[in-house]
């Protein structure tokens, strides 16, 4: 029974799915947070309804009915708009557990009725985060202190010696949740950032700068969904320089790594904005056109051609290397969107790339 229980609950709130993506991540947390907060305020609306029956204050309880039809309102507003602003309903909420708070503490008979506030600052910042939750937590502390220090005391059933340790009490019990709220969140952050760092990491080539083959095959995927819901074509230009080997052997590998960013620059210089430049491999590049045609990707790779061509490599001697590339392209046809896989057109590039390279090189061939 209580397995199953919280099963569902874990369900509901998918705190179980670590998801890769951080926003979708946070939005968990903000559910289970809603959740706990969500739950200590009904608990606090029924206290207070069962005081104002006790008390017999019948005129308070539909006020109560009323924020806790709120409190279930704003958690399905929030349901439905996971993306929407969190803090509105969180807000809401905290004030409603301030309300009725405050009512239990004012109607109480005995001094149990304050000890309730020892959670608050707990609460507040758990929920509310360390700058609204502080907020709040201020408001209700001057709140008390206004209260012990005045004639209002005599509204509250409380041991006159108590004020001072109850104080000190709520203040540690905020100073407390304060400090864990900080550690925990600067963990998050660190952790986010790291996050971030690692994954740019594991799509960029590190020599060039460029997306490396996961980016272009994450990319490529993207663009084939994309394609096939608007019906534009794309297009995808492989590179690969010409007898690269003998740059290397003649020159040395580290001549060789700076003659690949320096034709990695020209590609990037030459396409248009929203085409993309990857190193595909070795001496590989792949170029991601989307909306393109055949025509228009031909252009493109002639122009590419030109370019490195005309842009030789000129080292700290002032030696000119000369480089050509040949280019092998794959156009999607309208009618065959989504019928090949990412990998076949890939196949489809690389066989024209072949083809160039065996016509002599210095080529484009689609
Ligand atoms: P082709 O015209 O047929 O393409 O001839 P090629 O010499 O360019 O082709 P091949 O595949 O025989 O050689 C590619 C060379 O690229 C071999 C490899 O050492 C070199 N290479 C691959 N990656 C790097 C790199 O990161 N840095 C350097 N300096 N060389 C690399
Ligand atoms: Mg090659
Ligand atoms: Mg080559």
């Amino acid at each position: 029974m209580m397995q199953s229980l919280t099963k569902i609950f874990r369900q509901s709130l998918q705190i179980d799915s670590l998801d890769h993506d951080m926003f979708a991540q946070d939005t968990h947390l903000h559910r289970f947070k809603f959740l706990i907060l969500g739950g200590v305020s009904i608990l606090l609306l029924f206290s207070a309804i069962a005081a104002s029956i006790a008390a017999e204050d019948y005129y308070i309880i539909p006020a109560f009915v009323l924020a806790a039809a709120l409190i279930g309102g704003s958690w399905g507003y929030y349901k439905k708009h996971p993306a929407g602003n969190f803090l509105t309903p969180m807000l809401i909420t905290g004030i409603i557990i301030m309300l009725s708070g405050c009512y239990l503490f004012f109607t109480s008979k005995t001094d149990l009725g304050v000890y309730w506030f020892l959670l608050y600052p707990v609460i507040m910042i758990f929920s509310l985060g360390l700058f609204y939750g502080s907020l709040l937590f201020a408001f209700s502390y001057v709140l008390l202190i206004i209260i012990f220090s005045t004639p209002l005391q005599a509204s509250v059933y409380f041991h006159p010696a108590s004020p001072a340790y109850f104080l000190t009490a709520i203040f540690a019990a905020f100073i407390f949740s304060w400090s864990m709220e900080y550690i925990s969140g600067r963990a998050h952050l660190s952790l986010l950032k790291a996050f971030n760092l690692k994954e740019e990491e594991a799509r960029t080539d590190s020599l060039t700068g460029l997306g490396n083959r996961r980016d272009l095959q994450n990319h490529l995927n993207w663009l084939q969904a994309q394609s096939v819901r608007s019906g534009h074509t794309f297009a995808i230009n492989i590179v690969d320089i010409d007898f690269f080997k003998r740059v290397n052997d003649k020159y040395g590998h580290d001549m060789g790594d700076l003659v690949l960013r320096h034709v990695a620059a020209i590609l990037v210089g030459q396409v248009r904005s929203a085409d993309r430049v990857f190193r595909w491999g070795g001496e590989e590049f792949a170029i991601l056109m989307p909306a393109t045609g055949t025509i228009e990707a031909l252009i493109i790779a002639e122009r590419l051609r030109q370019a490195v061509q005309d842009l030789p490599y000129r080292d700290v001697d002032g030696n000119l290397i000369r480089l050509t590339i040949s280019v092998g392209i794959y156009s999607a046809s309208v009618n065959k969107l989504g019928s090949q896989s990412v990998h076949e057109q890939i196949k489809q590039a690389d066989m024209n790339l072949y083809k160039a390279k065996q016509l002599g090189r210095n080529r484009v061939y689609g």
